[in-house]
């Protein structure tokens, strides 16, 4: 296989193509699909399709590289729940020591369920958090608010003037920086709902400043997703330096400085290495807030994830209309919605290497939607029905994304940790579905 490389690593250390001489000698001489040392076609006869697998070691790597990358300097690596939030997934990231950046009230609650501590490690970001979102996340003590609006600000201060608690805040600034990115998850320019304009954002800071309850101790900013060119960090984090001298300069003490997240990861296989990409992005986002003395807060979620998972899907049925050819799935649009939403590419590989030979077809899923595929004219090895695909990079922005649209139960999802597999979400029943339904 050409996109397993010579070791047949596809992602290291996660997914790796292993000859498979246990069990059972039909296939002794075929190449099979593993995650760490667990073989993909065991765990989806086990637990059925489509089927999230996810490496526990890659996600430590990868945590552990951001630990590195960063121990020069003060920081705190605060996950971005909404990338991953299944509750194994957090409670993993949490033992590492992670805090972490919820986008809603929900994901706080999750946060809270795996680790009650970590809520002092949690920044709160989004553009619409509600009176009950902010009481909850007043009550159970985070790190930080950043604020998007000046209507937010009096709400959140009125709220913790109510509850008679301190709330921690920075302003989400929008730098106005292109973060070359899909549009959908550009989130760095004027015309974007993110963040206060650098300029507002001053007047935001006088007023946050009186409010008896309100503490002013940062600056936030985050640019989008899924970004390359390390040079968009750059030009949000000079800017924002900027701000940090001028509001001490006006007497707020900014303490923190949030960089967000949106490292992107190389979905084409061709990996840098992370630890080379880690520490140019370091120094990326240091090299600005250098001389500053301030504690850094992270927010990474794609590239702690993202390539430590897979959706194991089977080919239900080969299918031929006038010569264009189809591999219909049994994964659909509704449990990886990346494809269809950003035109994503993943690359898709099968799970045991039968045929040398190639050929050029779409795979898409049941769902009745055009825009339900995963590939569309995609060279892949010949495999036939029942045969087992992997869809790679799919930890972040997967399962998060799931819906039960055309009625279908979110996957099941497991965690492989050192030889041991743990079923950390169950498949979704109709009945589950069924069950908050009225007639
Ligand atoms: C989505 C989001 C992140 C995480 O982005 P990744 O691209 O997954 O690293 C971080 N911070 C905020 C505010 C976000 O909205």
């Amino acid at each position: 296989m050409k996109a397993a490389g010579k070791a047949g690593l596809l992602r290291p250390p996660a997914f790796s193509y292993r000859p498979r001489r246990d069990i059972r000698p039909r296939l002794s001489n075929r190449a099979q699909l593993f995650c760490e040392s667990v073989s993909l076609e065991r765990l989806a006869e086990r637990h059925g399709t489509p089927l999230y697998v996810y490496s526990a070691e890659m996600i430590r790597a990868r945590i552990k590289a951001f630990q590195r990358a960063f121990r020069a300097v003060p920081y705190t690596l605060c996950y971005s729940v909404k990338a991953n939030s299944t509750l194994g997934i957090l409670r993993l990231i949490a033992r590492l020591g992670a805090g972490f950046d919820v986008v809603s009230g929900g994901e706080l609650e999750r946060v809270l369920r795996v680790k009650r501590q970590a809520a002092r490690n949690v920044v709160f970001s989004g553009v619409g958090k509600t009176v009950s979102e902010m009481e909850l996340a007043l009550k159970a003590g985070i790190l930080l608010f950043n604020i998007e609006s000046p209507s937010e600000l009096r709400t959140l201060a009125e709220t913790a003037a109510r509850l008679k608690r301190p709330a921690q805040i920075a302003v989400r600034v929008n730098p106005d920086v292109s973060a070359e990115t899909h549009p959908y998850i550009s989130t760095g320019l004027h015309e974007h709902k993110f963040g206060v304009p650098i300029p507002e954002a001053l007047v935001l800071y006088r007023e946050a400043a009186k409010y008896p309850r309100l503490k002013v101790a940062g600056v936030s900013v985050h640019i989008g997703s899924q970004i390359t060119d390390l040079s968009n960090f750059q030009d949000a984090l000079l800017r924002v330096a900027e701000l940090v001298r001028q509001l001490r300069r006006e007497g707020h003490e900014i303490r923190y400085v949030d960089a967000g997240g949106g490292l992107g990861i190389s979905y084409e296989g061709l990996q840098q290495q992370f630890a080379e990409q880690i520490s140019a992005y370091a120094e990326a986002v240091l090299q600005p807030l250098r001389g500053l003395d301030v504690h850094l807060l992270l927010e990474p979620g794609r590239s702690i994830v993202g390539a430590a998972g897979v959706l194991l899907t089977r080919v239900l049925y080969r299918k031929t209309n006038n010569h264009k050819r189809f591999l219909i799935v049994d994964a659909a649009m509704n449990d990886l919605l990346r494809p269809s939403l950003y035109r994503a590419y993943h690359e898709i590989v099968p799970v045991s290497c039968r045929s040398q030979e190639k050929e050029t077809t779409d795979v898409v899923g049941p769902i009745c939607e055009t825009g339900d595929f995963f590939a569309r004219e995609r060279e892949l090895p010949v495999v036939g029905e029942g045969d087992l695909l992997a869809i790679l990079d799919a930890g972040a922005y997967g399962a998060v994304l799931g819906s039960n649209y055309n009625t279908r139960g979110k996957p099941a999802e497991v965690l492989v940790d050192a030889g041991k597999t743990r079923l950390i979400r169950q498949r979704e029943s109709v009945k589950d579905q069924l069950r908050r339904e009225r007639l």
